[in-house]
């Protein structure tokens, strides 16, 4: 395993490239007229065919009407830290709780090392930046890559169903401020590094612009209000466009390379699943980061975790399409391995079941927002 010291200097290609990496901030610079969308922007429209779908994927989201759990427990002379909750947003906020999470367990007793539970994009950030900080790590996990919810979300860099509001607070938004700022900048220094990691437009579609949302003040600092460019000419039926400089993660690369890059920074990557938190207790690391979702739900009887379930249709990849879009619920966002098409939250159903009928729902959406024809607008 690298030394801390080695570490922090990159002996690594991984470290060399992503830690040299400086902050930047998202927005790409205005052109002359103000705006971050070059003047000759296009809108390519994808061919919606439901006979072109390669295929459904259906997730659960482990959504906690508090937000996500991030405090200590004892088990035996274990210290637990629990790090899981993130609801619609645990890829957008993976890197930021993960900092606190890393906080929490550093200043637990012992200088040894660390376990990790759980292998989706909250566990792997967890995992390197215990690395980052000096600390050995062995990530356990009952599923990776692809294998995992992170696999499955659409991951446009954006807080969703994250806290019921019901408990927000000014706390609650300070805590979350924070990570999300810092969960940017780590996004935003893998962009273009073979991670999946890529800058897009965002297009938001209205019949008017939205009036700013609990996410959209949360992030004021970092992205601007939408530019409004509904006399572009795109090829839409909304009465209102605006966009928005944006990020997207494309999950599998995503979630591969940071295994992989784990793997070199000397992290052990073992299969196992845990059915009880006495197995924990008996682990030879004495501090455990639990990220194990929507697991924790079985694994530590969290009956405040709830599973909102989330489906996405995908059609073949189409290069020309260099943007994300959303409208109300739906989404599109253009993936390496294919465009997806998304719009469902089904609070507390545990079942993953493709729905047909949503399916449909979704598709002519799409259908009418690009005005095509036999939709019910084209
Ligand atoms: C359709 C859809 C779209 C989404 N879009 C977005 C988006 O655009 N942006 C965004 O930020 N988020 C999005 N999400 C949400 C995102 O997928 C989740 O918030 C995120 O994946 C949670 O990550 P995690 O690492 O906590 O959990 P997971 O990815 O579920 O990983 C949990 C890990 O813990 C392991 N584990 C669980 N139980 C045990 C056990 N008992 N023993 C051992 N290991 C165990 C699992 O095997 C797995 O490795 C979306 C989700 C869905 C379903």
């Amino acid at each position: 395993m690298p030394s801390r010291r080695q570490f922090l200097l990159g002996s690594t290609a991984l470290a060399g490239s992503v830690l040299a990496g400086a902050w930047r901030p998202v927005a790409a610079a205005p052109t002359a007229e103000g705006s971050f969308l070059p003047a000759d922007f296009t809108v390519a429209v994808p061919d919606l065919a439901p006979e072109r779908i390669v295929r459904r994927l259906v997730g659960l989201r482990p959504f906690r009407p508090m937000g996500v759990r991030l405090e200590a427990e004892a088990i035996g002379r274990t210290t637990l830290i629990h790090h899981y909750g993130h609801g619609g947003s645990g890829v957008t906020l993976s890197w930021g709780t993960a900092r606190q999470a890393v906080d929490l367990a550093l200043a637990a007793p012992g200088r040894g090392a660390v376990a990790v539970l759980g292998g989706g994009a909250v566990g792997l950030a967890t995992a390197w930046l215990l690395r980052e900080r000096g600390r050995p790590v062995r990530l356990y996990a009952d599923r990776f890559s692809p294998h995992t919810t992170s696999d499955v979300a659409a991951a446009r860099w954006f807080p969703s169903q994250l806290v019921d509001p019901a408990f927000r607070s000014p706390e609650l938004d300070a805590s979350l401020r924070q990570a999300l700022l810092f969960s940017h900048q780590r996004f935003r220094r893998l962009v273009g590094r073979g991670y999946g990691v890529a800058l897009l437009p965002h297009l938001r579609l209205g019949s008017q612009p939205p009036s700013p949302g609990w996410a959209d003040t949360l992030l004021a600092d970092l992205i601007p209000p939408p530019q409004d460019v509904s006399d572009r000419g795109l090829p839409f039926q909304a009465a209102w466009v605006g966009a928005t400089p944006g990020l997207l993660i494309d999950m599998p690369q995503y979630l591969l390379a940071m295994q992989r890059d784990l793997r070199r920074l000397g992290v052990e990557l073992v299969q196992r699943r845990f059915e009880a938190p006495g197995e924990i207790a008996v682990l030879p690391e004495s501090v455990v980061v639990n990220c194990t979702g929507l697991g924790s739900a079985a694994l530590f009887g969290d009956n405040e975790l709830v599973p909102v379930k989330g489906q996405l249709t995908m059609l073949p990849p189409d290069p020309r399409l260099r943007y994300t879009l959303s409208a109300g619920s739906l989404y599109l966002h253009p993936r390496s391995e294919g465009l997806l098409l998304g719009g469902t939250y089904v609070h507390g159903d545990p079942t993953t079941t493709f729905d047909s009928e949503a399916e449909t729902e979704i598709l002519k959406g799409f259908a009418e927002l690009y005005a095509m024809p036999g939709s019910a607008l084209g």
